[in-house]
């Protein structure tokens, strides 16, 4: 059962928070005292990552999908929605980009109608680097002036960011906006640590890299990014409040790909490049986020990239079952 409100607690919709980052988030407003409901239709989610606030009735689920219907009355009463559900596959996108505006948009679109219908007036969303495109200022700030997404996952993310200033400044809303690096850590279930395990397990001798491993990149841990999140929430009160969320400095990918390797005890790996300097179409040779808005209110990255990233590998291996 979920209590009466306690103190300053949140009625809060966590949408996407049966999923890797979505789940860190339920932990972190559970522990804070929020009363959370989860709107999710499981589809990358996994229903284990919430299962002790379902079963201690902390949290519920509204199993539903966003692009249908059934989910909306759980607005009705919120405070504020923290929309995390999307596509996230940004190399996927280029061969489903139909699919991708609909899970993004479309559904973004929806959140905000259901909201504006229920007289929910405050909107967190999660975007991403990639709404800067090629970025020829590094790092890059929140207010660079040519963002020219280059992949279909970025151009619908700043599509949605669009459209949550124009109904927050329309209906006198409070929005916050943020622009994610790579973010990793328990629970991943996607990008290049997950890739690298998952490829070194089948086959531990040889290791596929995508480009020519020299991209780099900030990666930052799913613990400090949801703690910068709701730090800037607590901090700022605009209409369209924006923040990039990353470390301060980028690691390679062939240090990645070794850091992987020894954590999971290989010594003998040898690493086979595709080549060129990037990865997949819509993919970037180098990215690092600007965090001195972030800074500027007193914030400050944990780790940097490379113990994050070994971080997060022991943490993949833990949950795969590798390493107890
Ligand atoms: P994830 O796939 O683990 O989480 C997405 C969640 O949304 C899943 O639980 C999924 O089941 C749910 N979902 C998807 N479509 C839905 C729909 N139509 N209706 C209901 N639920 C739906 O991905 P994640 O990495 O945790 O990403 C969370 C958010 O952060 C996304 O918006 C993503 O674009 C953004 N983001 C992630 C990263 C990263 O490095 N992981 C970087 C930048 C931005």
């Amino acid at each position: 059962m979920i209590t009466g409100k306690k103190g300053n607690a949140l009625k809060a919709v966590v949408t996407g928070g049966a999923g890797f980052i979505g789940s860190h988030l339920v932990d972190a407003l559970v522990a804070r005292g929020d009363e959370v409901t989860v709107i999710d239709n499981l589809s990358t989610g996994d229903l284990r990552n919430i299962t002790t606030h379902l079963d201690s009735g902390a949290a519920r689920l509204v199993r539903s999908d966003l692009l249908g219907d059934g989910w909306q009355d759980a607005i009705r009463d919120a405070d504020r929605v923290y929309h995390l559900a999307a596509d996230p596959d940004v190399r996927a996108s280029a061969g489903n980009p139909a699919s991708v505006y609909d899970q993004n948009v479309t559904a973004t679109v929806r959140v905000l109608e259901a909201m504006r219908q229920a007289g929910c007036s405050e909107i967190v969303f999660t975007s991403t680097s990639t709404v800067y495109g090629e970025a020829r200022v590094i790092p890059t700030p929140e207010e660079y002036p040519g963002m020219q997404p280059i992949s279909i996952y970025g151009a619908t993310k700043l599509a949605c960011e669009a459209m949550i200033s124009g109904y927050a400044h329309t209906y006198g809303w409070r929005s916050w906006v943020f622009r994610f690096a790579n973010i990793i850590g328990e629970r991943s279930n996607h990008g290049v640590i997950w890739d690298f395990v998952h490829k070194l397990r089948a086959n531990p001798s040889e290791l596929e890299i995508l480009g020519d491993g020299r991209q780099q990149k900030s990666y930052c841990s799913v613990s400090a990014c949801v703690d910068a999140v709701l730090f800037a929430v607590s901090r700022t009160n605009e209409p369209f409040s924006c923040f990039n969320i990353g470390t301060e400095d980028w690691i390679d990918v062939t240090s990645i790909a070794s850091i992987v390797a020894a954590e999971m005890g290989l010594r003998d790996v040898s690493f086979r490049y595709t080549g060129g300097d990037r990865g997949w179409v819509g993919d970037v040779p180098r990215m690092l986020l600007s965090v001195e808005k972030l800074k500027s209110l007193g914030w400050r990255p944990a780790l940097n990239s490379e113990a994050a990233v070994r971080e997060a590998t022991r943490a993949l291996l833990r949950d795969t079952g590798v390493i107890p």
